[in-house]
């Protein structure tokens, strides 16, 4: 039976969905429209998970895929948010790249062809950075309050104006995957594994209909599982206030030292000793909660139980084909 050419790649689109019916057919009409005229280089597919959704997105999803065999939902038992959707979505893939996407046409599906570009020219990472959004005010300043915060304290550089929407090549997903903690941030992950990465800029749109599902609260713990995933400075900063409070009450103890023995009759009774303990022991407080943070800080990046690192290839002396870049040492 003649066989396609096995040089045909496979691509594979992740939507995550919550509360998306009004848009699911437009989207899937339009990442349609754009990929068709790759489709004979390139075996395209889409998986679309299910978020909890509590309007009609699942039968909308339901009725896609039983029209189109590419098609692919994924239902989740409730509402885990977005990152959890995203990461389903990574974890049943089966394709040479997969392309994160939102599924409000916020992210343009033509962009997807850019990535798809860059991705041959060999890139690993390819991920959208915004070049204009259209969301309100409130959104941008915090959005860009968050990414200039993150870029002080996270220990990787996390790039700014960029959401999941992205492509990453499989060797990224499979290390994607070997990442299971609670808390995620997978753009911060992406980063954190490395690999060859690019952006491509765009102009994201406004969400087609319906209503964003990370209200304030959401974006919040967001916010904190970016920084807090990435970063243990907060706790480290502890150590350098006690430090700080330490030398200002040294200084107020040789105050209530020269007071005492220079103007004693100012005194009242007692007051230097209280004084002075009061000074001491603050200092000494925030110096030994700065010592319980860093140990804390450790468990913390233990618990976390990333891998150790993630191997990009091996190379032998003789061995001229051997880069095999998915081997990984563990
Ligand atoms: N989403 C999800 N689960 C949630 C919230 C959102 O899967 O709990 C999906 C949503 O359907 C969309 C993407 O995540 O495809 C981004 O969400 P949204 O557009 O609401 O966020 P915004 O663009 O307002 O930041
Ligand atoms: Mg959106």
């Amino acid at each position: 039976m003649p066989t396609e050419p096995t040089t045909r790649r496979r691509v594979a689109f992740i939507f995550p969905i919550y509360n998306e019916e009004g848009n699911i057919e437009l989207l899937q009409r339009t990442v349609d429209e754009v990929t068709a005229p790759l489709a004979g280089k390139y075996d395209f597919s889409f998986i679309y998970v299910d978020d909890g959704s509590k309007d009609g997105s699942l039968a909308a999803l339901t009725g896609l895929s039983a029209r189109d065999g590419r098609i692919t939902v994924i239902e989740l038992s409730r509402n885990f948010g977005h990152q959890m959707a995203v990461t389903a979505g990574l974890d049943l893939v089966d394709a040479d790249a997969a392309i994160i996407m939102d599924s409000d046409l916020q992210d343009p599906p033509r962009v997807a062809l850019e990535l798809i570009e860059k991705w041959e020219e060999g890139f690993d990472v390819v991920y959208a950075q915004r070049r204009s959004r259209q969301d309100s005010p409130f959104k941008r300043l915090t959005a860009s309050a968050f990414y200039w915060f993150l870029g002080k304290m996270a220990a990787v550089d996390i790039p700014k104006n960029t959401g999941d929407f992205r492509l990453v090549d499989r060797k990224v997903v499979d290390e994607l995957r070997k990442y299971r903690e609670r808390d995620r941030f997978l753009r911060g992950l992406v980063s954190y594994i490395g690999f060859k990465q690019t952006a491509v800029l765009f102009d994201r749109d406004k969400r087609h209909t319906g209503a964003t599902g990370y209200p304030l609260t959401k974006m919040m713990r967001f916010a904190a599982d970016g920084i807090v995933g990435f970063s243990t400075t907060p706790l480290r900063m502890i150590t350098r206030m006690g430090y700080l409070f330490s030398l200002l009450s040294f200084l107020g103890v040789l105050y209530v030292i020269g007071v005492k023995l220079f103007e004693p009759e100012t005194a009242v009774p007692g007051w230097a000793f209280i004084t002075i303990a009061m000074f001491f022991l603050g200092g000494v407080q925030i110096i030994m909660l700065g010592v319980l943070g860093s140990y804390i800080g450790r468990t913390y990046s233990q618990v976390q139980n990333r891998p150790l690192y993630s191997v990009a290839s091996v190379r032998t002396g003789a061995n001229e084909a051997a880069e095999d870049s998915r081997s990984t040492v563990r």
